[in-house]
């Protein structure tokens, strides 16, 4: 039996597991990574020479992901179970509905270079898809084979022993496989973490299949900060101290890097940007990704009108003059300020801007209203006072902004990560007995509904 074949019969079996067997499914799984943490924590810096204190943090991160989902999908509002009783006074009469989301069916998730834990094998695409009973097929990313060996080990063992139906999970390796599992038709969804380029493609074969799936890629971003001139004049050094600790954060590999600040012209920021730098930039994730950031620094800093202020461990250059080829994302520790003269030409700037998963604004004690609804527009988180390089897992958290950061519009960090891989189904005038339990008479799982137009908690 393939793994296709194995993840098709397991589907039925997980859609009719219950949230509480499902939670602890990933409860078993972030038992088996908090318990393996020193020799993952171990492998994992081996292969990617992020560090252990960066990298344990993430193990815990990854861990507590999974113990969310399974309390999120216990507590049962991310079914949006939905009740209208019928109404045959209603013009035109109502007959009896009941809408709730179900899952999709087996999820291709491909693990991302820069979170070996967190975004990959047993990330956070992994633990949604199987939170709410997709399973999953995981395509290693090639920076860290044997971690993603490892993990895949582990989740597949603390499955078994939680009772999860075989082909639940499984691993695949390669370029080649990695093309061919989004187009294998056992497969009914796929989520990506990765560049513009390679998801892209990969979108593109999903989009072309001959039964389309969704494909929800989480790409590449600039995440533009604007300084205004007050911010700049009352906190210029401490926003240059700030700046400079969060696009060299892992050595600017990550995807909220703070990539293009927009500062006033002869600003303190800038005065003061360079002495922040770190001294030594650590060994990039892997050999494409190091290439690929000389390609893009040397690409940048040939523009015409762009001015190079440093060239070391880490690189920031400055441009008078914005041009759409400065906006493509260096992932790496680079940064570009572009300088305005007023606010006018500030708010004409930005309005250039395409898609982000991040904008940060800092402002004084100011009206900002000009400049709120630019930043909404173009980004899924808008920050204030902050950098954007941490994203905290929570059910208020939004990762995610208009093409090209990503292929959709939902999120793929926090609770609602789990909408992906759901659909909805309305039924109509069923029989109590076919009805799943969420939307039964008297809620035998008692969780949040809307009946008849009112919330039910
Ligand atoms: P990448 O080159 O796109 O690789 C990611 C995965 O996609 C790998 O498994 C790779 O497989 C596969 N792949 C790439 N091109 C492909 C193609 N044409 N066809 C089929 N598969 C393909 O990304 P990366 O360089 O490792 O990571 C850096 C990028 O990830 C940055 O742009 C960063 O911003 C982005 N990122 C985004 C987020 C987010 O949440 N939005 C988070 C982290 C990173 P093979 O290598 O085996 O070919």
């Amino acid at each position: 039996m393939t793994i296709f074949d194995a993840a098709t019969a397991a589907f039925p079996l997980l859609l009719a597991s219950t949230a509480a067997e499902r939670a602890s499914w990933l409860g078993a799984i972030a038992d088996a990574l908090d318990g393996a943490a020193d020799e993952l924590v171990e492998l994992a810096d081996e292969e990617t020479h992020l560090g252990p204190v960066r990298l344990r943090g993430e193990v815990a991160r990854t861990s507590g992901q999974l113990r969310l989902f399974a309390s999120a999908i216990v507590e049962g509002s991310y079914l949006e179970a939905t009740i209208d009783h019928a109404d045959p006074s209603s013009t035109p009469p109502r007959p009896d509905l009941r809408r709730m989301l179900r899952p999709l069916g087996p999820v291709a998730v491909y693990a991302a270079s820069n979170f070996p834990f967190a975004f990959s094998v047993a990330g956070g695409d992994t633990a949604s898809a199987l939170a709410v009973g997709c399973p999953v097929i995981v395509k290693a990313h090639p920076g860290h084979p044997r971690l993603s060996r490892r993990v895949a080990a582990l989740v597949s063992a603390a499955l078994d022993g939680a009772g999860a139906p075989r082909g639940t999970f499984a691993l695949v390796e390669g370029y080649e496989e990695g093309v061919a599992l989004v187009q294998n038709p056992a497969i009914a969804a796929a989520a990506f973490t990765g560049s513009v380029a390679g998801g892209r493609a990969l979108y593109d074969l999903a989009a072309a299949r001959p039964d389309p799936i969704p494909f929800f890629g989480e790409l590449g971003s600039i995440n533009p900060v604007v300084v205004t001139e007050d911010a700049d004049k009352t906190t210029g050094e401490a926003l240059a101290a700030g700046l400079a600790a969060s696009f060299t954060l892992g050595a600017g590999q990550f995807c909220t890097k703070p990539g293009v600040v927009f500062v006033p012209r002869g600003s303190v920021l800038e005065g003061s940007l360079l002495q922040h730098l770190p001294a030594a930039r650590p060994q990039l994730l892997t050999d494409s990704i190091a290439s690929g950031f000389d390609r893009g620094r040397e690409r940048l800093l040939d523009l015409p009108g762009v001015e190079t202020l440093v060239d070391g461990p880490s690189v920031v250059a400055a441009t008078d003059a914005l041009t759409h080829e400065m906006l493509t994302e260096v992932f790496g520790p680079l940064t570009l300020l572009v300088r305005y003269s007023d606010r006018a030409h500030l708010t004409g700037l930005l309005s250039h801007l395409e898609g982000s998963l991040t904008a940060t604004l800092h402002a004084a004690d100011e009206d900002v209203t000009d400049l709120l609804p630019l930043l909404e527009q173009i980004a899924g988180r808008v920050l204030f006072a902050g950098w954007p390089t941490g994203v905290a897992v929570a059910w208020a958290q939004h990762h995610g902004g208009p093409w090209p950061s990503t292929t959709s519009q939902h999120t793929s960090v926090g609770v609602t990560a789990v909408r992906r891989f759901l659909r909805p189904i309305a039924y109509q005038d069923a029989p109590e007995r076919a009805l799943p339990d969420a939307l039964r008479d008297g809620n035998p799982l008692g969780i949040p509904r809307r009946v008849d137009g009112a919330l039910t908690l």
